[in-house]
């Protein structure tokens, strides 16, 4: 028999019962004696329900209060010194010596939290300076993991019982446990040093003991398996990492217990050697992202091995086709018998909880759908159909061909209109039709602004007012119209205080928008909504990705009405807002029946009709947001060419039918650009607006290196803290840009949107940033 697991279950609970709990522990009205309450009964249920689907090993050590990476820094004691003084099991009298060993005993919850969020519940505020550790991606999903801090004496000790302790929750509930942990290669390469610059590998060493520890220790309670994850292994390896994962798994081969180490997200490609080389018990590989690793791995890897395959899809929504898989799978069961060992691609974490209670979906559609839940379902029906054949499943196979079936031919996915569009696209389509500089002059011409024209970046603060008309129309306690006329008074408002302070492009606000993806794909076809799709984006907070299930095509217009309101409201240009192509791509679940590639291109069609449809209304600039197209980027270097010309193609195909004196900007942010940064020049952008506030315009070097041949606006004013630039700071700033970008391409903006902040503090930052703008002309013209 082949053994089903999974690989990790999202903790946060089919209603976020782990959010609602952390957030009332937070705010100090749960306790931590409620809060682990809360904790055990989300193991409890979400083992049991793994259990009773029909797996046979489950994972334990996947829960977590914010974070699985930030649980193994507790365990393996890895806590900057900075938080060592504020629990009282750590103090040490007299001071900290700098160096000394930070924490000592337990990592309490407290001292977790402050990890996390740079304060616990009872911290006086700003009393400590524990401020957070950095957070940063998860390889290439939306989940964000706390980054490790090591010093270049770090010393690593076990420092944590939660795993133990949740081992023993799950014997005492009679599970066949699978613990879970990050293992030394990928905990280390995910951190980052502090202090003078160190070689992180040459802590491999100091680790590797605890590592071993835990592992005795896992094997002391009874443990068969230990599942340890090294997805860095799907990555571009510098050698010295690929040599030193086998001397860490000669290491822990002595440990007693046995070891699945799990890759997932890629192919091990280059790697393959390496991994089938390891002194470990079985190997797990992801055949949804990289079914073509399947033939390579098989003939490395050697007979004693255990090989675990990722066949259903941990990071998408759809029903696994269940015959496909089964057609895949047929000569390898042949081949390895029982080593043969079936799971998702990799954690579910990236999975909504229980599509059950999506009650607004209507049946055909949830046919199409697997959450978690489901996909547990997947995994044993798939694992039943290798061991005993077809006969025994089918149920689940007869619904998974019915699904296929559907979606192959249903009419609410295929739309010839569409596809046809797509495939008649003339091959200058992506094209503005004069250069850069030509088009330059025309802008200048009809726009007439200022030298360092002042902007912002689209949102304005979400007011309360704002918010009340938005549950008000979903409560259907007020109708459209009145939804409607409130949000003109927004737009009135925030056009009135623009011109106020002076500002040379205006924007509408984006009151009418809760959120710049979503409030796009309700407008589209091809879109639907979940009610309860939630994922964990970093620790308690969930996004609800919308699902982009068929074409894409827009039925209307979708911005013009309100942008021509604005527009009508000022004689300064009022700037078209919309989301690019890759960003709309990017926070949704993209359908799978189609190259990504493709359904970018449908969607930049479809906004392209609005960029034009606006250029029509009078709208003399429009700027078209790409504030995702970095994190699009694959993890292996040679897929980058691809991708990034795929999504150059798709914001040119967005942009490129407007005249020449149509001015298209478009904005990114919180991402590195250096990388990437020809990519960026590719888009062919009139403007680009940037952030580089908190690196003090040091992310301008990448565009200064390339040398950026169109207008740059780098952001002033860092939208993420309470504090007001002042004008000094902002001349400054743009001076130090001015040294780098000729004055005549600079713009001068905030760093990103401003919906998070209130009107005060925005008033007077713009304030500061027109009058800032005042004297730089002054200075260039004197
Ligand atoms: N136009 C959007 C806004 O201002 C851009 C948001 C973003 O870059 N994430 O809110
Ligand atoms: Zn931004």
């Amino acid at each position: 028999m082949s053994i089903a697991h999974n690989l990790g279950f999202p903790r946060i609970g089919a209603r976020r019962e782990m959010k609602r709990a952390v957030e009332s522990y937070w705010k100090g009205d749960l306790d931590e004696t409620g809060l682990r309450a809360t904790g055990r009964e989300l193991r409890a249920r979400h083992w049991r329900l793994q259990v009773d689907a029909g797996l046979d090993l489950v994972p334990v050590g996947d829960f977590t209060w914010y974070d699985h990476v930030l649980d193994m820094s507790v365990l393996l004691g890895v806590v900057p010194q900075r938080f060592g003084d504020v629990h009282g099991s750590t103090s040490v009298a007299g001071g900290r010596m700098p160096g000394a060993t930070a924490v000592t005993g337990e990592v309490d919850l407290k001292t977790y939290f402050r990890m996390a969020r740079g304060r616990a519940p009872g911290d006086k505020a700003g009393s400590a300076d524990t401020y957070a550790c950095e957070m940063t991606k998860w390889f290439d999903t939306n989940y964000h993991y706390i980054v490790p801090e090591f010093s270049a004496d770090q010393a690593f000790r076990l420092a944590s019982s939660k795993l133990f302790d949740e081992l023993a929750e799950a014997k005492a509930q009679g599970l066949c446990a699978k613990p879970v942990l990050v293992g030394p290669l990928t905990y280390l390469w995910l951190g980052k040093t502090r202090g003078a610059a160190f070689d992180k590998l040459a802590l491999l060493d100091k680790l590797l003991p605890v590592y071993g520890e835990i592992l005795a220790r896992l094997k002391s309670e009874g443990v068969e398996w230990v599942q340890i994850d090294e997805p860095i292994l799907v990555l571009d390896l510098p050698q010295e990492w690929k040599d030193a994962f086998g001397v860490a798994y000669q290491q822990l081969q002595g440990s007693g217990v046995k070891l699945l180490l799990a890759t997932y997200f890629g192919a091990l490609a280059d790697n393959t050697g390496v991994a089938c080389g390891l002194p470990v018990d079985g190997l797990h590989i992801d055949l949804v992202r990289a079914p073509q690793q399947l033939g390579a791995v098989l003939n490395q890897l050697p007979d004693s091995k255990i090989l675990s395959l990722g066949v259903v899809d941990g990071r998408n929504i759809w029903r696994t086709d269940i015959e496909k898989v089964l057609v895949m799978l047929e000569g390898v069961k042949e081949r390895l018998g029982d080593r043969l060992w079936i799971a998702p691609s990799c954690s579910l974490l990236h999975t909504p909880v229980d599509l059950a209670l999506e009650t607004k979906l209507d049946e055909e559609f949830k046919s199409w759908l697997a959450y978690a839940t489901q996909k547990v379902a997947e995994v044993v029906a798939v694992r039943d159909g290798v061991d005993h054949g077809r006969s025994g499943i089918g149920t689940l196979l007869d619904a998974s061909r019915a699904a296929v079936q559907s979606r192959a031919t249903s009419k609410r996915i295929h739309r010839p209109a569409v596809k046809e569009r797509v495939a008649e696209l003339a091959t200058n389509a992506d094209q503005r039709h004069a250069v850069y500089a030509e088009r330059a002059r025309q802008q200048r011409e009809k726009l007439k602004l200022p030298l360092l024209p002042t902007t912002t970046i689209g949102s304005f603060p979400q007011t309360q007012a704002i918010r009340i008309a938005r549950r008000d129309f979903k409560a259907g306690r007020i109708g459209e119209a009145e939804y409607n006329e409130r949000m003109r008074q927004e737009i009135a408002l925030a056009v009135r205080k623009q011109e106020e302070i002076g500002l040379d492009v205006l924007v509408h606000g984006e009151a009418e928008r809760n959120d710049m993806v979503e409030y796009f794909g309700e407008l589209l076809d091809g879109y639907a909504f979940s009610e309860n799709g939630w994922v964990q984006s970093y620790g308690s907070r969930c996004v609800k990705p919308p699902i982009i299930f068929g074409d894409v095509s827009r039925p209307q217009p979708m911005t013009v009405e309100w942008t021509t309101y604005a527009q009508s409201l000022t004689a300064k240009p009022m700037k078209g807002m919309l989301s690019g192509p890759i960003t709309m791509l990017q926070w949704s679940f993209v359908r799978d029946d189609q190259p990504r590639s493709a359904t970018a291109l449908q969607i930049a069609f479809a906004l392209r009709d609005e960029v034009l449809d606006l250029e029509k209304a009078g709208i003399k600039v429009v700027q078209i947001d790409e504030p995702a197209l970095r994190e699009g980027l694959p993890l292996r270097h040679a897929d980058w060419a691809e991708y990034l010309r795929w999504a150059a193609h798709a914001f040119r195909v967005t942009a490129g039918a407007v005249r020449d004196d149509t001015q298209i900007h478009t904005h990114m942010c919180y991402a590195e650009f250096n990388d990437i940064i020809d990519s960026i020049a590719a888009l062919d952008a009139d403007v680009i607006t940037i952030e580089t506030s908190r690196s003090d315009m040091e992310l301008l070097d990448a565009f200064v290196n390339f040398s950026y041949p169109n207008e740059i606006g780098p952001g002033v004013y860092d939208i993420h803290s309470p504090r007001v630039p002042t004008s000094d700071e902002i001349v400054r700033l743009m001076e130090k840009a001015a040294r780098v970008v000729p004055a005549d391409r600079l713009w001068i903006n905030p760093d990103c949107g401003l919906k998070t902040r209130d009107w005060p503090e925005v008033e007077t930052a713009l304030a500061n940033m027109v009058s800032a703008a005042k004297t730089l002309r002054d200075r260039l013209a004197g």
